[in-house]
């Protein structure tokens, strides 16, 4: 994958800034995301990630930047995958948290607010729990494997 992406870098734009092939698109099983509230209220996150494919010789992503692509408040958890420039440029995490406490609005509000208005098109997905034990997991791609379970003993898991 890595060698087509290579490939099909320098076919096109071998300057463009932001590494982005479809075979990072087609290709995205690398990161994995957890939120989670506990009984007293605490509520945590944790992202991890290879970054993307081709990515540039010393690229921080979103992942390690707090308020980006992983965050946690008072109001809400947040863990994003997909194109980590645009989701560090829209100070994603924060953006989810912040939206829901001032505006103020629901976490689903506040994550479709994120994904299909502030980063449309955007190539990202997120989980985020409020600290009701409210969830919201969607993306503005394809897919994005995820899963949820709380404390009695409903599960959920989807892919589409
Ligand atoms: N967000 C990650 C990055 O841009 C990649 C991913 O989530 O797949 O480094």
């Amino acid at each position: 994958a890595w060698r087509r992406a290579l490939q099909e870098k320098y076919q096109s734009n071998a300057e463009a800034p932001v590494p982005k092939s479809k075979y990072y698109v087609e290709n995205t099983f690398g990161t994995v995301g957890a939120v989670a509230v506990d009984q007293d209220d605490q509520i945590v996150q944790g992202t991890s990630t290879g970054g993307m494919t081709n990515k540039m010789y010393g690229r921080v992503g979103d992942v390690p930047v707090i308020g980006a692509g992983t965050y946690a408040s008072d109001e809400v958890a947040v863990s994003m995958t997909g194109w980590g420039e645009k989701i560090m440029r829209a100070v994603s995490g924060h953006t989810v948290s912040a939206y829901m406490k001032y505006e103020p609005a629901t976490i689903e509000e506040a994550g479709s607010y994120l994904l299909q208005e502030v980063l449309n098109p955007g190539e990202a997905g997120m989980i985020a729990v409020d600290k009701y034990g409210n969830t919201y997991m969607d993306m503005n791609t394809t897919g994005m494997f995820r899963g949820k379970s709380d404390s009695e003993g409903n599960r959920e898991v989807a892919i589409w």
